[in-house]
Formats: structure tokens, sequence, C-alpha cells
């Protein structure tokens, strides 16, 4: 089997499964107990919380457990928003956020009549100029813009962006979601002068069902969960100490590996466009050679990917359609959700009709040459008997 498909989710590390058995059996008290074996959870928590903290190059202190990076963006987007209720102003965001991103910031627009403003990224380049003029023309509490595009991982200008809000907007605050990078590009909120970040850990082989966000000492933020107060009261609720002693072994071996896996997908990634050039001529690839080598999207005309990703996956083969995410658009919102908001991709410049016929391939540091030589084989044959330019 080839499993292409590591943005949208990871195979769970080995060492990560031997961590978390390890202290379910031996960590398994409550965190918040005082007796001895609360305080071995507490250890633990803590511990893992400070190699998150130090992969990020943040205090510990800085750093608080969510169950994902959807929780962590609906957390920094509301938690600044309903602290700064007071205060109205608008929110920056741009036209290729995540739905977690995309739809909390419509909730603010919803529930608080907060304006909101979208700066495009034709062909993945952040517009600049608009977000200068954003940034000018009326006050601004929250930027929220990631760092790599999970379709087709262009890479956004991220210390760009602080610098500009520095400049020009001090008092905005400025979140990135930073899911696709963390564990593989290895981000420095601290140096893109953001005060929140997003991360998760099934993207690079640590259990689902944990991630974090970054918040900068001193930014008030408003909870969304209530109850016990743990999480210094931002996130209540009974810590799951083995999925964050887990979410820590997976990033210390992301670190460990970090320059040896970033060339070895780098290969990958040159290797899938020679191949696909010489097998599968039509095909579009959409990712630019600067764009983050984990991501490669390609579009092959007149083969809808409905009928590539099923015939793909018929054979062993697994890569996904534009995104894991953009299908549950499709599913949740049963069409009105497309007709309001055009597709991502159609924001990033790729017109709708390619949209269609756009994979998405993902790459791990456990991903081989005979994968990426599999998928490219089994694109050309399915090209050979599905597509319609033949
Ligand atoms: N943000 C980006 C850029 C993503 O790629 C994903 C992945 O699905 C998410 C947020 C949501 O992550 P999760 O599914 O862990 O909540």
């Amino acid at each position: 089997e080839s499993y292409l498909d590591n943005a949208a989710t990871t195979p769970t590390r080995s060492e990560v499964i031997e961590r978390m058995n390890e202290v379910m059996r031996d960590a398994w008290g409550n965190p918040s107990s005082v007796h001895a074996v609360g305080m071995r959870a507490k250890e633990v928590l803590e511990e893992s919380r400070a190699t998150i903290a130090g992969a990020l190059g943040v205090e510990p202190g800085e750093v608080y457990f969510t169950s994902g990076a959807t929780e962590s963006n609906n957390l920094a987007v509301r938690g600044v928003c309903s602290a700064r209720r007071d205060n109205p102003a608008k929110i920056i965001t741009s036209t290729l956020e995540h739905a977690s991103v995309t739809r909390s910031v419509r909730g603010m627009r919803r529930e608080m009549n907060w304006p909101v403003t979208y700066i495009d990224a034709i062909d993945g380049k952040l517009d600049l100029g608009q977000l200068r003029d954003a940034l000018t023309e009326s006050p601004t509490s929250l930027i929220t813009i990631m760092n790599v595009q999970n379709e087709v991982g262009y890479i956004f200008p991220s210390a760009e962006i602080g610098r500009m809000r520095d400049e020009l907007a001090p008092d905005a605050l400025y979140h990135v979601d930073a899911t696709q990078a963390f564990g593989k590009l290895s981000p420095k909120p601290r140096e893109w002068h953001a005060e929140l970040a997003s991360v998760a850990s099934h993207k690079i082989g640590g259990p689902r069902g944990i991630g974090a966000l970054y918040v900068r000492d001193g930014v008030k933020m408003h909870t969304n969960a209530f109850g016990g107060g743990q999480e210094r009261g931002l996130r209540s609720g009974t810590e799951p100490v083995f999925l964050a002693a887990g979410f820590a072994r997976a990033v210390e071996l992301a670190q460990a590996e970090h320059e040896e896996t970033l060339a070895h997908v780098r290969a990958l990634s040159a290797q899938i466009r020679a191949e696909l050039a010489r097998l599968v001529p039509d095909a579009i690839v959409n990712s630019p050679e600067d764009a983050s080598p984990f991501i490669v999207s390609v579009s092959v005309p007149g083969l809808r990917n409905a009928k590539s990703v099923a015939y793909l996956s018929d054979r062993g083969v697994y890569a996904s359609r534009a995104s894991a995410c953009e299908s549950n658009h499709e599913h949740v919102a049963a069409g009105t959700w497309r007709k309001k908001h055009p597709l991502s991709l159609q924001a990033a410049g790729i017109p709708l009709s390619q949209g269609n016929t756009t994979l998405r391939v993902s790459f791990s540091g456990a991903t081989t040459p005979d994968d990426v030589d599999r998928f490219v084989a089994t694109l050309a044959e399915c090209n050979a008997e599905l597509g319609s330019r033949k």
C-alpha cells in the first residue's frame, strides 16, 4: 500500500504508541489531584508541554493543550474577539484558510457584527498591498493568516505580515494557523511576531485528538470551555495526559529527524514532478516550486478526482481530492456553503473546472520513492482508462 495523504493525517508512529502505553499504565492519574498519583500525571503533562514549547521556541506557560488544530483555531479567533468585544474592530484573514478559521471568523461577523476583510492569494501570492491597505484604512482587532496552506502547500510570508502589523496596526493581535508547518518546517511564532499559533499532533505521527495553541504571555483571551479551570482557565476539562505525551514524543522525533526528513521530501517532490511530466503529460502541477515540499497538488484535465481517488484507492494508492476538509464542507452543508463561498482552490486562481480534477499528494518522512512511482504509474493508467482526453 502507498499512503500519500499525510496532510490529512499520518499513521501513529510506533515510538509514540509505546510512549502512550507507558503513560496510560504508569501516569493515568488526574493532573489536578494533589496526591502522588496525580502528581505523576502532572509531571508528564508539564514535560510534554515543555517539549512542544521548545519546538515552537516559546515558554511552556504559553502553550495550551486543545483537542486539535480545529479547536485551537476556534479558540484563537473566538477567544481573542470575545475578550475585545467592547472594542469592535475588523478581522483580517485570507481567502485560503482552513474552514476552522473561516467559519470562526464568519461566526464573529454574525454574532458581533464585526467586519471582515479577506486578503487574496492568487497563485499562492498573498496580496501584501491589500493587507497594507486594510491595516491602514480602519482599526483591526485580529489578523488570522495561515503559514502553510493545506491544499496546495503555499507558504505565506508570516514574518512579513507580523512586521506590517507592528508598523501599521500595533494594537491588532496576530494569529497563525501553523498546522501544516509544525514538525515539518519548524515554524517559530516569535520570529513572525505572532501572539497566537495553532498546531496539531496527528499531522506528524502523533495521536489524533490533541493539539495546542500558543498564546503569548499577557494576551487577554476568553475561554470557550468552562469548568475546573485546567490549562490556566483557558481550556477546562481533565487533560488527556497520554495524548500529550504521545504528541511530545512525535515532536521530539520530528525535531531529531528534521534535516533528514526535509531533504527526503524535497527529493520526493522533485521526483513526482519529473515523473508526472513524463508519464502524465496532461497533468498540471498547481504547487509552485517554493511551496511546502510536503504537499503537491496536481490537476489532470478531463479526469474527475472523485473517480481517480477511488481508482487509486482500489489499487492500494491513497491520495485525496483537494483536501479532506473540503469534502467535509460538501457533506455538511449539502451544497449551500459551496454556493456562497467559492472553493478555496478557486480563490487560489485554480479554475473551478480544474478543482474537480485536482488531487493532493502529501508526504511524510516514511513515504518512499516507490510510493511515488506507484502513484504516478497508477494515475497514468487511470487517465488512460477513465480520462476524457485520451
Ligand atoms: N488547519 C489546517 C491548515 C489543517 O490542514 C487542518 C487539518 O485538517 C486543520 C486546521 C484542522 O486540524 P484538526 O483536524 O487536527 O482539527
